[in-house]
C-alpha cells in the first residue's frame, strides 16, 4: 500500500568542505528515497546545512569573513551535491532561513509553555568541536577524544536551561516500546545505557555578548539559542510545522506508534538524534521519529581524516576522475552501513576496475554487442520493479533494513551469474551453427541485463537510464561505461 515516507540527513556544520563521511549519510538517504519512490510511495527528502554556533562564528573569524557571506559561500558548496552526487532531495533546510528561525523560536515557546526552560547559573566544559557539553568521564587528558586537538573551553555564565531529566523515563519507554526506533540494535543499546545512568539538564543558550551567531531567543535577546537546540527543529520546519499543520501531520503522523520521519546520522550523533532531540519533542507536545539510522565513520588508513594527516579523500574530487555512479556504487558497496570502514584511494581504484571496468561495464558490452549484432529489433523491456524477479524480495529486504551493502551485493551476484552464463554457452559460437538457438540465449541475456538495469535505479541511477536507453536502442555503448583507470 503506497504510503507518504519523510527522510531526513543531519544538516553539516558549514566551517569545511563537504566531506566524504557526509557523502555517504546524504547518498544512503538518496538510495532509500528512490527505492520508496520507485515501490509507488509518496517520499519527502530532506537535507541542508547548519549554519549557526560557535565552531562557525570562531572559524569565520578566523578566516576574516562576515559571517553571513561565510554560511553562504560554504551553504552553496553542500548544495553543490545535489549535481555532484545526482541527489533527489525535496527540500535543503538552511538554518539561518528566517522560516526556520521562527520555528526555532516557536518551538522554544512550546517547551517553555510546557515548564521545560528555566534560568540557571553554571560552569561547564564545552567541546567547540562537538558542540556538547562535556563531563569528565568523557573527557581523556582533559580533552574531548573526537577533537583532541581543541582545548575543552570553561563556560561560566547565567543560562536557559532544558529539563531533560524530567524525560528519562519516557524515553526509556519509547526504547522499550520501540525496538527499532534506533538502528542498528547496539547503537540503541548504547543510548539505553546512557539515559538510564542519568540525564543532566543542558544549556540552550549563550549570552548574546560572547555569542552573537544564533537565532535570539524569544523575548530576551541578551541571549542566543543553543546550536542544536535550533538545528534540530530542521526536521520538523521542513515538512511544515508549525504553519501548516495539515502537511506536517501528514509527513510526521500523530499517532506514538508510528512517529515521524526516518532520519540519518553518523554515531558521533547518537545523544543529540536520540535522546536529546526525541525529548524535546515529548516536551513540544509531538510525537517522536519513526526511525533513526547511525552509521559509523569512514577513516583512512585507519586514522581520522583529517587536514593535518593530509588524509582527506575530497568526494568532489573522486567524483571528477570517476564520475557520480561509480562514487554511489563505492559508498553503497564498499562501506559497512553500522560500522567504521576505512577508505583508501588504493582501495577506491581496486573495487572500481574489478567491479565497474570489468564486472558490470564489461557484461553491458558484451550482451549489447551480441544483441545488436545479431538481433533484427530491440528486446522489449517489462519495468519490473525492484520487488518482483527472483532475487527482488532479497533486495528489497536488505534495503528496508539498510543494509546497503548486502542489497547492491545481490546485484553483483547476478552480474557473475551473467558472466558464467556467456562462458558456459558461448552465444557467439552458438549464432555461428544455429542462429535461431543463438538469438534465444542473446534474448535472455538481454532481459536479465535489463533486470540488472531496473535494480541499479536507486543505486545507480544515471547508469540504470544509460543501460536501459543501449537495451531500447539494440546498440553498443560506443564507449566503455567505466573506462579502466590505471
Ligand atoms: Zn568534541
Amino acid at each position: 500500500m503506497p504510503s507518504k515516507i519523510y527522510l531526513t540527513t543531519t544538516l553539516p556544520y558549514v566551517n569545511a568542505d563537504p566531506h566524504l563521511g557526509f557523502a555517504l549519510e546524504v547518498v544512503e538517504a538518496d538510495i532509500l528515497a528512490r527505492y520508496y519512490h520507485l515501490l509507488g510511495h509518496e517520499v519527502f527528502f530532506n537535507t541542508g546545512t547548519d549554519e549557526h554556533g560557535a565552531k562557525i562564528y570562531q572559524a569565520a573569524i578566523a578566516a576574516g569573513k562576515k559571517l553571513q557571506a561565510y554560511v553562504d559561500e560554504y551553504a552553496s558548496r553542500f548544495q553543490k551535491l545535489k549535481t555532484v552526487l545526482d541527489l533527489s532531495y525535496d527540500h535543503f533546510s538552511r538554518t539561518t532561513d528566517q522560516k526556520h528561525i521562527a520555528t526555532a523560536q516557536e518551538f522554544w515557546r512550546r517547551c517553555q509553555t510546557a515548564g521545560d526552560i528555566y534560568k540557571k547559573n553554571y560552569r561547564v566544559k564545552y567541546c567547540v568541536g562537538c558542540e556538547l557539553e562535556k563531563t569528565e568521564s568523557e573527557l581523556t587528558n582533559g580533552r574531548c577524544s573526537l577533537h583532541p586537538n581543541k582545548e575543552v573551553e570553561i563556560r561560566k555564565e547565567e543560562n536557559y536551561f532544558f529539563r531533560f531529566s524530567k524525560y528519562q523515563s519516557q524515553l526509556l519507554k519509547l526504547y522499550e516500546e520501540r525496538p527499532d526506533f534506533v538502528i542498528p540494535a547496539s547503537r540503541l543499546h548504547e543510548i539505553k545505557t546512557f539515559v538510564t545512568v542519568g540525564l543532566q539538564d543542558f544549556s540552550i543558550s549563550r549570552l548574546t555578548a560572547k555569542m552573537p551567531w544564533g537565532i535570539s531567543i524569544p523575548d530576551d535577546p541578551t541571549h542566543t539559542m543553543y546550536v542544536w537546540f535550533d538545528a534540530l527543529v530542521n526536521y520538523i520546519s521542513a515538512i511544515g510545522w508549525p504553519n501548516d499543520l495539515k502537511n506536517f501531520e501528514e509527513w510526521w503522523p500523530p499517532a506514538r506508534h508510528l512517529g515521524g520521519g526516518i532520519q540519518f546520522a553518523g554515531k558521533d550523533n547518537l545523544r543529540q538524534q536520540t535522546a536529546m532531540w526525541p525529548a524535546m519533542l515529548m516536551s513540544a507536545n509531538l510525537p517522536p521519529p519513526k526511525q533513526i539510522m547511525i552509521h559509523g565513520f569512514i577513516t583512512s588508513d585507519g586514522q581520522k581524516m583529517s587536514k593535518s594527516l593530509g588524509n582527506v579523500i575530497d568526494p568532489i574530487k573522486l567524483v571528477e576522475e570517476y564520475g557520480t555512479d561509480a562514487v554511489r556504487y563505492f559508498l553503497a558497496r564498499h562501506v559497512q552501513p553500522f560500522e567504521d570502514t576505512d577508505v583508501t584511494l588504493e582501495k577506491f581504484k581496486e573495487a572500481y576496475n574489478a567491479n565497474l571496468a570489468n564486472g558490470l561495464g564489461n557484461l553491458v558490452s558484451r550482451v549489447m554487442k551480441l544483441a545488436s549484432d545479431y538481433l533484427f529489433a530491440p528486446v522489449a523491456m517489462s519495468r519490473t520493479v525492484l520487488a518482483t524477479g527472483k532475487d527482488g524480495p532479497l533486495v528489497s529486504s536488505h534495503l528496508e533494513r539498510y543494509e546497503f551493502n548486502q542489497a547492491i551485493d545481490v546485484i553483483w551476484q547476478k552480474i557473475g551469474e551473467l558472466d558464467a552464463i556467456i562462458q558456459r554457452d558461448e552465444p557467439y559460437k552458438t549464432v555461428k551453427t544455429d542462429l535461431a538457438k543463438g538469438r534465444e540465449q542473446i534474448v535472455a541475456l538481454v532481459h536479465n541485463l535489463a533486470e540488472i538495469a531496473n535494480w541499479l535505479i536507486p543505486f545507480m541511477p544515471a547508469t540504470s537510464v544509460t543501460i536501459t536507453d543501449l537495451i531500447r536502442q539494440n546498440r553498443a555503448p560506443t564507449q566503455p561505461l567505466f573506462p579502466r583507470k590505471i
